[in-house]
């Protein structure tokens, strides 16, 4: 009967912009799906249409403390994303980090699940070498901002390599470029939800420091089609692996399509740059391509057409859009 089995599933942080597409994809594998979120960042209406679902289960948890459950592989998602909410509670950060991954090996441990990282670009800091490729051990401060989340990520890595060498835990580490797509949080602060809601209400599209800092910016299917790939790749493939997509723009050139398409009357402002931001930003995908035969699909263009639409919307239900 063991066969007949469906393949269980625990997504933490699937209450959050990554973690609901991921279950929507898992869902429609055949998979039952066990969210676990502490909605710190994440929201039921992400995951409202797979509530009536029978194969989909959510369970109110803080990965920081032990949970107790049985389950076959588990994408360890749970972590706010986006500068402005990890920065918010520093220290919870880097708990969520390094606690919620001991609690999380020590889960795949006890069941022999496999299990994924939803590492970060981060961990290369604001980087010396351009692209960045895995082997890169990064330009990380220590001490500022920004270093709970990079040094929580970074530490969660060196706990999935340890479980791996001292307890055989079948581990697969991703380290995810900055991802866009419907359902990102549209207060979060993060660059590319932040000009979208701006120009759809013709308010100032804010652009900390000059605008030629840059970043590579992946469309949300792209990735989750390279989560399911790497998790169902031969054991001994376990990464760090990049996931992202190369194109690389500067924030000054977002802007002017996010107006374009848009059709937004904003005017650009210049604003601060925030302590310790990364000058520059693009991954090198040769191993995501060379071991899984991936490749990004989707053009920021496109990508931001198929996003535009997810914020009119929701911006009409709030009653915030401004005319056109
Ligand atoms: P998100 O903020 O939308 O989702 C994070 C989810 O984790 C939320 O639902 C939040 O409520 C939940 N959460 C936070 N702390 C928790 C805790 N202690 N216990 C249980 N749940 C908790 O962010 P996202 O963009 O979906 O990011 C998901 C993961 O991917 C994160 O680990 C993030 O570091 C990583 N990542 C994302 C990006 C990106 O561009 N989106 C880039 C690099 C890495
Ligand atoms: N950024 C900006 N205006 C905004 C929000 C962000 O110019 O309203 C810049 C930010 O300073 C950074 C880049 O956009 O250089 C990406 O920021 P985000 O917070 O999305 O991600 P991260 O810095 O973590 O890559």
């Amino acid at each position: 009967m063991a066969g007949l089995r469906r393949t269980r599933v625990l997504v933490t942080g699937g209450a959050g912009f990554l973690g609901s597409h991921l279950c929507e994809r898992l869902l429609a594998r055949g998979c039952t799906v066990l969210c676990v979120d502490n909605y710190f960042t994440g929201t039921r209406d992400n995951i409202l249409p797979f509530l009536d679902n029978p194969q989909f289960e959510i369970m109110r948890h803080d990965v920081t403390f032990p949970l107790y459950v049985e389950v076959d592989e588990i994408y360890n998602l749970a972590c706010p994303a986006s500068p402005i909410h990890y920065q918010f509670d520093p220290v919870q950060t880097t708990k969520t980090s390094v606690h919620g991954a001991i609690n999380m090996l020590g889960l795949a441990k006890r069941t022999g699940a496999r299990i994924f990282q939803a590492s970060t670009s981060e961990v290369y800091g604001d980087p010396e070498i351009h692209p960045q490729t895995e082997d890169y051990w990064g330009h990380v401060n220590p001490i500022g901002l920004r270093s709970c989340y990079d040094e929580g990520k970074r530490c969660a890595e060196t706990l999935f390599f340890d479980y791996h060498r001292q307890h055989r835990v079948r581990i697969k580490v991703g380290r995810i470029f900055n991802t866009y797509g419907p359902r990102m949080h549209p207060d979060d602060g993060r660059v590319v939800s932040n000009f979208i809601v701006q120009a759809l209400k013709n308010e100032p599209i804010t652009i900390y420091g000059d605008g030629t800092q840059t970043r590579s910016f992946c469309y949300v299917d792209d990735l989750i089609e390279l989560f399911l790939r790497f998790m169902a790749s031969e054991e001994a493939f376990t990464g760090p692996m990049n996931m992202g997509n190369p194109g690389e723009f500067s924030i000054l050139e977002l802007a002017e399509q996010v107006i374009e398409l848009t059709g937004s009357r904003s005017e650009i402002v210049f604003k601060p740059l925030p302590s310790d931001d990364p000058k520059q930003r693009r991954p090198d995908i040769t191993l995501a391509r060379e071991k899984l035969g991936w490749e990004p699909e989707v053009e920021l263009r496109q990508g931001l057409e198929k996003t535009i639409p997810y914020f009119e919307h929701l911006l009409a239900e709030r009653g915030e859009r401004a005319c056109p």
